[in-house]
């Protein structure tokens, strides 16, 4: 059992400092901050996460939901994942995001997960959680015993031959289909990074995850104002009705008038190694009747990228029944 010093930060500028002092923000890095624990704390009692100093961020301020002057609604990091799925702004007019909230976990979880801690939660792949085992993601360069293994839960799109790691967050789908911004204050100012460029593929780089450097602090996260008329929808299929990870998942926000559909968003989740946009599908339905048949036509093109592994070649055709049955849902 290795020990670690806990450091309750009071202000962000000092947790920043003391953080900016790791070698790295991502896999192994050793000051590391802490909100809910319920993904860090589970990786430590494993082995394999080992920092040697926590930085607790709960008494920061950055525990609220707000609409800004330009409509914009304002999340904090440490806002609870369950407070921010029973806020009524959000059940109103991003009620997508609510509902993939609520899909996810368990509510005792949900009571302690925050909002930073769901962007930068890590994959459920056995064989990052199992240190007995080799693994690129948790020590680079030891191989992805995945590909020829137990991979029925893990990616199809967005793969490489080093990871082939599923995201497992549902809060990330939505928050692609709402095109997100991502807030980050670091050792050297704040930056604003769109939701889409702020997970990495894996590449020949699995264990960098995101955007993050050393010190770098999610302090919140905007979404846009909400779209007028817009119909949402989430969607998460998995293989038990609660408290687990989705095989495949959809979010859908949609604008259909007259019949046609004048505006689309669509995300997937449990298919990819990041929170994944799907802007062929977006194209394919863009001005185009709402119907059955074109919503099936545009999941065709949101899976002709996938790369089925060993034991997964069956989540291609369920993405396709998913993403289908959600804007049907969606607009019904
Ligand atoms: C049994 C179980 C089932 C689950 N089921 C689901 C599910 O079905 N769907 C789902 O989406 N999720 C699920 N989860 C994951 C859960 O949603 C995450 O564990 C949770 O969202 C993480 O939030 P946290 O605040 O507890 O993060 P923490 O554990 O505190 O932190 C996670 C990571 O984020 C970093 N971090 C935290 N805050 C910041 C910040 N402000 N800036 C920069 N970095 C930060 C930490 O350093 C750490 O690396 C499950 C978890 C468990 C344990
Ligand atoms: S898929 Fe990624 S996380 Fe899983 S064993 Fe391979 S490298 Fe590790």
């Amino acid at each position: 059992m290795h020990t670690f010093e806990f450091i309750r930060a009071n202000n962000s500028d000092a947790a920043i400092a003391t953080a900016a002092k790791a070698k790295t923000a991502q896999q192994g890095a050793d000051v590391r901050f802490v909100a809910g624990g319920t993904t860090l704390l589970d990786l430590m009692k494993l082995e394999v996460e080992t920092p040697t100093q926590l930085i607790d961020i709960n008494r920061l301020p950055l525990d609220k939901i707000e609409v800004g002057p330009d409509g914009e609604l304002s999340i904090g990091a440490t806002v609870r994942n369950s407070t921010l799925a029973h806020d009524p702004i959000v059940q109103r007019d991003y009620s997508v995001l609510s509902q993939a909230i609520l899909a996810g976990a368990s509510a005792q979880l949900r009571n302690m997960a925050t909002t930073a801690g769901n962007l930068v939660q890590r994959t459920r792949c056995m064989y990052f959680r199992d240190t007995a085992l080799p693994c690129n993601k948790r020590t680079p360069g030891t191989g992805c015993p995945a590909i020829t293994g137990a991979n029925r839960m893990l990616a199809i799109l967005g793969t490489s031959e080093h990871c082939i790691a599923t995201n497992p967050s549902d809060m990330c789908v939505a928050m692609a289909a709402l095109e997100a911004t991502i807030h980050i204050q670091g050792p050297s100012g704040s930056r604003a990074v769109p939701f889409s460029d702020f997970h990495l593929l894996p590449g020949n780089t699995p264990d960098r995850e995101t955007v993050l450097e050393p010190g770098d602090l999610i302090t919140h996260v905007t979404l846009p104002p909400p779209v007028a008329g817009s119909k949402q929808f989430y969607l998460k299929l998995r293989d038990r009705a609660s408290y687990e990870f989705a095989l495949v998942s959809a979010a859908v926000v949609i604008n259909v008038e007259a019949g046609i559909v004048t505006r689309v968003r669509l995300a997937l989740g449990g298919v990819g190694t990041k929170p994944w946009r799907s802007l062929e599908a977006e194209a394919v339905l863009a001005n185009q009747p709402a119907t059955r048949e074109n919503f099936r036509i545009a999941a065709e093109a949101a899976m002709s990228d996938a790369k089925p592994q060993s034991e997964n070649g069956f989540k291609v055709e369920l993405a396709k029944r998913c993403m289908t049955y959600a804007l049907q849902q969606a607009i019904s």
